[in-house]
């Protein structure tokens, strides 16, 4: 690697001129340049073999070989040196093919001196920049080829200075082929991630050079697998300021993501499987309505609620007239699905507001929230008619049952009434209907 010194730029002065030789070396070296004086095209030739020059100034006419000639030896050693060539009148068409070369400028003779000297100073400085540039992407190189994610040096043009080995393994494609096709990570990439990744890159371009970018991208690698990429970059700019494009990193987060991926997925199952579980705890297998436990914290709930807003809130009890006889003659099994039936028509009364729990065997319990006892009656009214009507077939002809209801309205005065107490006055007003002859309905009023 070439060793950068802004300091004291080495030029290299070629001119068959001795005094212009002298006077331009000397004025050079009062500027603070090292300036090293050939007289021949040969001798210059030998001079760049022992030391790399940031500038040459060579006179096109030489005796033994051309200027030009100097140059292309200087540029083939040293291709970051810059060349200025000093012509004579009638050497133009020669210092057209210099520039086109890549010589730094000329000089038609007679010339200004300070205007030399600033020109040699500003190659001096193109010098330095490109040299810092090369020494930059050498190092980077260096230690990208290595490394084990996918790194690329992103130009401002668009195309890409460099590209590490390791994009092969994590996408599939070459280093030489994100070289020769700059849109390739476009084309591989995921077309649910293409806007995202686009916008990126259309934002340098726009002239706005983010700062540090970080996201997560998938690709398609070219077996049809899906690739995350967990992308990072950030944009490198010369000691000038100048933004030179962006330093990317692609890091292979796939197994990450999978793994991420299968915790969320086992995650949910498990919210799943407790909330049946939380469910499960608060449900009657045979009904699936509210179980006894369950029914009590629900009715506190109610209760505070209706204590703290001063809510009218009906409990209604009841329980099948002689079902014992039921299981007695069709069996349990037709007891059990008696017990549904009587379920599935109480709901059908219902609003959503209210809820059914199973209080015991064929005992149940309704709760009316913002409903009076009168308002509950029509609702125990319907219930008690529609059971007393149903019919279920049986081996043994149709089984029929009727309920005994007890309603009781939530007392709010002196204090609000407890669950227990209001429970225990809905069944005293339930076993007032069987009193008086069931398949009837009660109310203890307040
Ligand atoms: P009444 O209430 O009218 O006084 O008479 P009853 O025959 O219904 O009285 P009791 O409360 O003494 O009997 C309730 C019966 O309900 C006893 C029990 O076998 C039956 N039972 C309770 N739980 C279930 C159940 O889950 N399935 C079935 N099939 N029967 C049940
Ligand atoms: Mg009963
Ligand atoms: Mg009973």
């Amino acid at each position: 690697m070439t060793k950068i010194s802004k300091k004291n730029p080495h030029v290299l002065i070629v001119d068959d001129d001795s005094n212009l030789l002298m006077t331009l070396g000397e004025i050079l070296n009062a500027r603070g340049f090292e300036s090293v004086c050939v007289s021949t095209g040969g001798g210059a030739l030998k001079a760049i073999k022992s030391q790399d020059f940031d500038v040459a100034l060579i006179d096109l006419k030489l005796e033994d070989i051309s200027g030009l000639e100097v140059m292309r030896g200087i540029k083939a050693l040293s291709p970051a040196s810059e060349c200025i060539l000093l012509t004579g009148n009638a050497s133009q068409d020669s210092a057209i093919e210099a520039i086109q070369m890549g010589a730094f400028g000329y000089f038609q003779k007679p010339f200004e001196i300070d205007q030399v000297v600033l020109s040699v100073q500003r190659a001096a400085d193109k010098y330095y920049s490109t040299l810092a540039l090369r020494e930059s992407e050498e190092k980077y190189r260096l230690v990208a080829n290595f490394t084990y994610d996918w790194e690329a040096w992103h130009t401002p043009d668009g195309t890409y200075r460099y590209v590490s080995p390791s994009c092969e393994r994590i996408s599939g494609h070459t280093a030489q082929e994100f070289l020769a096709d700059p849109t390739l990570m476009l084309k591989i990439t995921h077309p649910e991630d293409q806007s995202m990744v686009s916008a990126h890159y259309r934002a340098d371009n726009d002239g706005v050079h983010e700062a540090d970018m970080e996201f997560d991208f998938r690709i398609v690698t070219p077996d049809g697998k899906i690739r995350w990429l967990s992308h990072s970059c950030t944009a490198v700019f010369g000691d000038d300021g100048k933004w030179l494009g962006r330093r990317e990193s692609n890091r292979d987060i796939t197994d990450r993501k999978h793994v991420e991926q299968a915790r969320r997925e086992a995650n949910l199952a498990l919210k799943i499987i407790l909330a049946r579980e939380k469910e499960l705890a608060r449900t009657d297998p045979l009904t699936g309505i509210h179980n006894r436990r369950y029914l009590y914290e629900f009715a506190e709930h109610q209760f505070e609620v209706a204590g703290r807003y001063q809510q009218p809130l009906a409990v209604m009890m009841f329980d099948i007239d002689h079902f014992k006889k039921i299981n007695d003659r069709f069996g349990h099994a037709v007891g059990d699905e008696m017990l549904k039936q009587v379920t599935q028509i109480t709901r059908a009364e219902l609003r959503t507001a209210d809820a059914i729990g199973r209080y015991g065997g064929e005992e149940f319990i309704v709760l009316l929230p913002m409903t009076n006892a009168a308002q509950a009656y029509s609702v125990a009214e319907r219930i008690r008619a529609s059971a007393a009507d149903l019919r279920l077939p049986t081996e043994k002809g149709d089984a029929s049952i009727t309920l005994s209801i007890g309603i009781v309205q939530m007392r709010h005065t002196p204090q609000s009434e407890s669950v227990e107490v209001a429970f225990r006055r809905a069944d005293e007003a339930m076993y007032a209907a069987k009193q008086a002859g069931r398949n009837r309905i009660e109310i203890i009023a307040s």
